[in-house]
């Protein structure tokens, strides 16, 4: 049974194979931390809202409210449930990039038209936040690329250009291309992110200033998704940033 023939390994090799597996079981102990990091960053990320729910329900049922009030702490239930749905949202969009079920349904489109139609749809919450949206597209031309997935990506950029700049400031939407390369710009001149947390920010669960992110309802995904969809299409994502003086984020396709 044993009598095998199993190819010798000279030493330099059976050395070589130490270190893979060495490298292996590092690697295998590093996911198994991520995971379990990971874990326990969605549990907490849920426990909030879900504490919020069950204290102000608890609260709404109280005979001697008035309808204020009742109505205060129902839409209160109300936002902690919206918050919730769209976490849940979005760690499945992750899970399904990971698992590479997703896919990218490509179609062209006009630069333009795309700029516009996205513009129209968050000037409402600009207009009411006292920011104003500008656009620079130059001369339309083709992009290639899944729609609605890059809606969501240009989406997440003006929803957080939105979140961390203050009223009386700009954002700029850009569509242009340089060479043979589709660039998609959103520039703001909000809060900034300081050099250290530039790349962190792409990562899973990541933020900032934890407190005060948290007031605005983001879970920290946002980036982590337009990255993985960024890359889906086989293109890169990056930001310059200063600290008090804004950020650009700039998507290569
Ligand atoms: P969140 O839902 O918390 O905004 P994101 O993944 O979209 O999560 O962003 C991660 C972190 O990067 C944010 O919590 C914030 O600290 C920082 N960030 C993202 N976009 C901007 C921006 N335009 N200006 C300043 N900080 C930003």
């Amino acid at each position: 049974f044993y009598d095998v023939d199993l190819p010798k390994l000279s030493n330099d090799e059976l050395g070589e194979l130490a270190t893979s597996i060495r490298t292996l079981s590092n690697d295998l102990s590093r996911v198994k931390r991520e995971r379990n990091e990971f874990l326990a960053s969605v549990s907490h990320e849920m426990g909030t809202p879900l504490t919020y729910l069950i204290g102000y329900a608890k609260v709404a049922q109280r005979t001697e409210l008035d309808d204020a009030e009742r109505f205060n702490y129902l839409s209160i239930i109300e936002e902690e449930a919206e918050r919730l749905k769209t976490l849940v949202k979005n760690l499945m969009d992750l899970a399904q990039m990971d698992e590479m079920t997703f896919s990218v349904s490509r179609s062209e489109f006009s630069s333009t038209g795309f700029v516009r139609d996205i513009v129209q749809l968050v000037q409402p919450a600009f207009d009411m936040k006292g920011i104003s949206l500008f656009t620079e597209t130059g001369d339309d031309f083709t992009l290639v690329a899944d729609r609605m997935r890059l809606e969501q990506i240009i989406l997440n950029l003006l929803d957080n250009a939105l979140h961390y700049s203050e009223s009386g400031t700009t954002v700029t939407v850009r569509a242009f291309q340089n060479k043979k390369q589709a660039v998609l710009q959103v520039q703001d001149n909000g809060c900034g992110i300081p050099v250290d947390n530039q790349q962190e920010i792409f990562e899973k669960l990541y933020r900032v200033e934890k407190s005060r992110s948290r007031s605005f309802g983001g879970a920290g995904l946002g980036l982590a998704i337009v990255k993985e969809l960024t890359e889906a299409h086989g293109g890169t994502i990056d930001v310059q940033s200063e600290p008090g003086h804004g950020s650009t984020f700039t998507i290569r396709l």
